[in-house]
């Protein structure tokens, strides 16, 4: 019989933020496939010995997919190792379908995406009480287009939480966008590059107006993350409207309202 093949989160570049029943899963790989340089630390320093490890990064689909299966008729376990979630930009489902068409058993480990790391990084939340209780994960359109009515300008309008991936080359046609919805000139975006990752995280603050630039100086042209939000820099604010939970007279089925 076949082993089973798992799409593993690897989280956002820091090993450690791998989740526990994935590193429990490396622990035990007989063979792991990974994606991209963030993610060969923490395949290399989690698995057994003797363990198959291969960079996919030379890799067409079909390749991956026949490895794979190879690998699945020689070990138990085998793992597909992919950065952040795998069900995000993850090419995910094109992996799948052959392996079910093959009869080969698979699962989704979920892992800690980049966008969370990024705010993480940067002390931010990605939500606030009456300002945005909204997340868009989205991209701007590279060679992949943009389906109907996803154009960063349309859910721009949204004025929630924008979380940018795979658009840092494109962060010109991320400032139109955001213009073109109204977003003011002042309005903060941040940019983070390698969110997490040990010593190479690098946080940038800035403007609808200015973003750009800063990004520049500071030399961040990939793997980056950008998030346009009315939350940012509220740790600084003057005033916040208070999240109900924590209210002291808000009830709920843990706690009575006591004032
Ligand atoms: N599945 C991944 C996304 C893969 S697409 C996830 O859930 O995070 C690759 C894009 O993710 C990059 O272009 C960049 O926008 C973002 N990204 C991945 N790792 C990152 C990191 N450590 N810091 C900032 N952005 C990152």
């Amino acid at each position: 019989m076949a082993g089973k093949i798992w799409f593993v989160g690897a989280g956002p570049g820091d090993p450690d933020l791998i989740t526990v029943k994935g590193r429990g899963l490396i622990e035990q790989a007989g063979a792991i496939l990974f994606a991209g340089s963030l993610v060969d630390q923490t395949a290399t320093r989690y698995a057994p010995p003797g363990c198959a490890i291969r960079d996919s990064k030379d890799m067409t689909l079909e390749a991956m997919v026949a490895w794979l299966i190879e690998q699945a008729h020689r070990h138990a376990t085998v793992i597909r190792l992919q950065t952040g979630d795998p069900g995000l930009y993850g090419a995910l489902i094109e992996m799948t379908r052959p392996l079910t068409a093959a009869g080969i058993e698979w699962s989704v480990v979920p892992g800690v995406s980049s966008a969370m790391a990024s705010m993480a990084a940067a002390g931010e939340s990605l939500t606030l009480p009456e300002v945005t209780q909204t997340v868009i994960l989205t991209r701007v359109a590279g060679r992949t287009p943009m389906p109907e009515g996803e154009d960063l300008e349309s859910l721009a309008q949204h004025h929630c939480t924008l979380c940018i991936y795979l658009s840092i080359t494109l962060l010109h046609e991320v400032q139109a966008a955001l213009r073109a919805a109204g977003w003011c000139e002042d309005a903060p975006i941040l940019v983070v590059q390698k969110a997490s990752w040990p010593g190479q995280e690098k946080i940038v603050r800035g403007t609808l107006a200015d973003i750009k630039r800063k990004c520049q100086e500071a030399k961040i042209g990939s793997q980056a993350m950008i998030v346009a939000s009315p939350t940012l820099g509220a740790a600084d604010w003057e005033s916040l409207v208070r999240s109900k939970l924590y209210d002291p007279g808000f009830a709920h089925r843990f706690r009575k309202a006591s004032a």
